[in-house]
């Protein structure tokens, strides 16, 4: 699950890494009360202007058909009334975006940290992620931190220092330093960067987070480090245990058809073809689209109703699957194993009498427990839906019936 910057600093500053104050925003008055809050606090009369939006790139990016960046400086509370006019409610496209970019529903008023007339301030990239090849937690830091650092990984990627963490005994002191020295920084700075890490990680390892991305860390000219941005990542399947986390979930970062799956238990992927796939099992559902392309298909989704699929959440599989109006047929794959297939066959008959009519054709594969019984329920039913015992026959069927 994605969080926005905001909720992510908050994280960090509970674990004591420093981070810019900043006051979050869903208004232009709430916006212009923040500034006032903040030049307050700060006694200066400069403050940065964020979208938070669930993707990174904002700085460059700009609001559709304008130039206004996603990263405003403002020098006045007049300042920040023009950017928040200029980025609330409006969409905003980063590379990181896709084309349709995202609604700006929220801003981040924040204190200014590269503070006006700072002579070096110095940008640092740092980021912990879970490495699956090595099974060990990653931190990755480079020197050539800010707006640029996918170049760099592309260009020059031995400028990005990697230190591994064994998570069995969590980071030691020697690699905190190791760290900050491949930084090049000396005196405070260096000692700075080690407690900067060294919570930071602390931080990444108990909120079973799967990514922190602190892009820029900023070394100030009084030698402070602090997190300047933060892309932070946590764990799904950690949330249950999380519920402090859990509750920052922001659908309305998320697609809706992904939210109303959710809801219904359905783990679902939207993609871009036209033969909508209902799979029992993730490795079922994953062989279900290769043969659908093998015969010359596209998949319209993935979607995974569970090991319990019952007539509940098949009727709601077909409901989702039914609002992409990419559909031209319905793949249905289901291995008998926990489930029984009369039992989803049943499910089938029933959703297609309560959703009404079906505007597409179905193709049905049940295997396993009680298939014979699944396959004469569905052949009974009177229903327009196709039925086959192999796979691939199926899928032949699938290309034949679309065509
Ligand atoms: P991203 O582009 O989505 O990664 O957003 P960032 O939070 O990294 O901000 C983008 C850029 O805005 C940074 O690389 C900085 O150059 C700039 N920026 C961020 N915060 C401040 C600030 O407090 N003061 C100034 N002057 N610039 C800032
Ligand atoms: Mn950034």
């Amino acid at each position: 699950m994605n969080i926005h910057e905001y909720q992510g600093k908050e994280i960090l500053a509970k674990y004591g890494v420093r981070i810019q104050r900043g006051v979050v925003a869903e208004t232009v008055e709430q916006a212009i009360e923040g500034y006032q809050k903040i030049a307050e606090l700060t006694n200066s009369k400069f403050a940065v202007v964020k979208s938070q939006i669930h993707a990174g790139g904002r700085g460059k990016g700009k609001i559709v058909g304008t130039e206004q960046r996603g990263v405003q400086l403002a020098k006045s509370a007049d300042d920040v009334k023009t950017i928040a006019e200029n980025l609330l409610g409006n969409v905003l496209v980063t590379i990181q975006t896709g084309p349709e970019g995202k609604l700006v529903n929220k801003l981040l008023i924040a204190e200014d940290a590269y503070y006006p007339g700072e002579s070096d301030p110095k940008e640092f990239y740092v980021s912990i992620l879970l490495d699956r090849a090595k099974a060990c937690n990653v931190i990755m830091a480079s020197t050539e931190g800010g707006m640029d650092i996918e170049e760099v990984a592309e260009h020059t990627p031995e400028k990005i220092f990697k230190e591994w963490i064994d998570p069995r005994v969590g980071i030691q002191p020697f690699q905190a330093r190791k760290v900050a020295n491949k930084l090049g920084l000396k005196g405070t700075a260096n000692k700075e960067m080690v407690s900067f890490i060294t919570a930071l990680y602390k931080a990444y390892e108990e909120s079973d987070s799967a990514m922190f991305e602190i892009n820029p860390v900023l070394k100030t000219s009084d030698d402070k480090i602090l997190a300047v941005d933060a892309k932070v990542n946590l764990d799904d399947n950690a949330l249950f245990r999380h519920k402090d986390l859990a509750v920052l979930r922001d659908k309305a970062e998320e697609d809706p058809m992904e939210v109303e799956a959710s809801e219904n238990d359905l783990n679902y992927v939207k993609l871009d073809g036209n033969v909508g796939c209902m799979v029992n099992g993730a490795g079922l559902a994953m062989a279900t689209m290769d043969i659908i392309k093998l015969y010359g298909g596209e998949p319209a989704n993935f979607l995974d109703v569970g090991g319990g699929a019952n007539a509940k959440t098949v009727e709601a599989g077909f409901r989702l699957i039914l609002k992409d109006p990419n559909v031209k047929a319905i793949f249905v794959n289901i291995f008998g194993g926990i489930v029984r297939c009369d039992r989803v066959a049943t499910g089938i008959v029933e959703a297609y009498k309560t959703i009404g009519e079906i505007p597409v054709p179905i193709v049905v594969r049940l295997q396993g427990t009680n298939a014979e019984e699944g396959a004469k329920i569905i052949n009974e039913s009177g229903l327009k839906v196709f039925s086959a015992v192999l796979l691939k026959d199926a899928a032949e069927l699938v290309q034949k019936v679309i065509s």
